[in-house]
């Protein structure tokens, strides 16, 4: 009997891909055919406001067997993307990967034959260089890998990318994770599995320019620290200790000199630094508080990650 070929999901989040979409089409299919798996291109329009939308599909309508799109009705993010096409995909393997060709294509054989031949669950990859990448960024990027390790009890691969293969188990392991704010590299270490790192040096976008800036990146490190350990508030507590103890330290030793040697100069300006300092201390740590509420808040309300505004799949077209 001949064994039946297994699927491979390619998930592909987009945002304002007009100029890659094409060159990644045809670079992914130049390695696909090899692979002796069947394949579903699965582009996520991550509300795009350019034409990426006209040219998915145009590439649809070019493929309708291997391509799927989902179209949001705005945009909700690289995580939103990631979690439609995994909820989307039906195959046994599943790979998420950028639109941009930063996650080299060459790679999928290599990734393909440690889960089929090594009974890996999860290859993933992780960049070895940074080069070509700003020097401010590299260094608040290294600076995160490092808070977060120490802070969570995962561990994160510095330079990890999103481009990993999965088996379905492990797909369906992320799925059962429901929360709304999604770290999937978090989300992918948190469920555990044999994992296995290759690693590829930093490639430069091709076309198109990176929809990351310097704050939604911090906003990125934020959010995945504050979903993945709740360190900082401890943190909180400690800190609130020392300085309360300190503080009654000092109340003790100025009760004692005035009684002693009384308090010919009024200590105004070590008065303003102390008073300085707390107050900056307790509005540090009410904002760290306010993060975690903020997190409940959002997580309470239990939105949807994303609203699906039309897709686009002749699979469906018999139904
Ligand atoms: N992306 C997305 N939604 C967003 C931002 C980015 O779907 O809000 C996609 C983008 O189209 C690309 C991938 O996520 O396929 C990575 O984005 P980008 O290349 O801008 O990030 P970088 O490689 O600079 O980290
Ligand atoms: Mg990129």
């Amino acid at each position: 009997m001949v064994k039946e070929k297994k699927l491979l999901s390619i998930i592909v989040p987009c945002h304002n891909e007009e100029d890659s979409l094409r060159l990644f089409f045809s670079e992914v299919t130049k390695y696909t055919p090899n692979l002796n798996v069947n394949v579903e291109l699965i582009f996520i329009d991550d509300g795009s406001k350019d034409n990426t939308a006209g040219l998915l599909s145009e590439l649809y309508a070019e493929n309708r067997e291997t391509i799927k799109a989902i179209f949001f009705s705005r945009n909700f993010g690289k995580e939103s993307a990631i979690l439609a096409g995994l909820e989307y995909s039906k195959g046994d393997y599943v790979v998420v990967m950028d639109a941009d060709l930063q996650d080299p294509p060459e790679l999928l054989p290599e990734m393909l034959r440690f889960i089929e031949e090594e009974s890996y669950d999860i290859v993933a990859t992780r960049r070895r260089s940074r080069k070509g990448e700003g020097a401010v960024v590299s260094f608040f990027s290294s600076a995160f890998y490092k808070l977060f390790n120490k802070f969570s009890d995962i561990e994160i691969k510095e330079g990890a990318r999103d481009y990993k293969i999965m088996t379905r188990q492990v797909v369906n392991a992320i799925l059962s994770l429901q929360e709304n704010n999604r770290f999937s590299k978090g989300l992918t270490e948190w469920v555990g599995f044999n994992v296995k790192y290759l690693e590829f040096d930093n490639v430069q976008r091709q076309h198109g320019k990176t929809s990351w800036g310097f704050f939604k990146l911090f906003k990125y490190a934020l959010d995945g620290i504050v979903s993945f350990s709740v360190t900082p508030l401890r943190v909180a507590t400690v800190m609130g200790l020392i300085v309360s103890l300190l503080a009654f330290l000092y109340l003790i030793f100025v009760v004692i000199k005035t009684l002693t040697i009384g308090d010919p100069v009024a200590g105004y300006p070590s008065m303003i630094a102390i008073i300085l300092l707390t107050a900056g201390v307790q509005l540090l740590f009410l904002g760290i508080i306010g993060e975690y509420l903020g997190k409940a808040f959002i997580e309470m309300k239990n939105r949807p990650k994303y609203i699906v505004k039309r897709t686009l799949d002749s699979s469906n077209d018999s139904k």
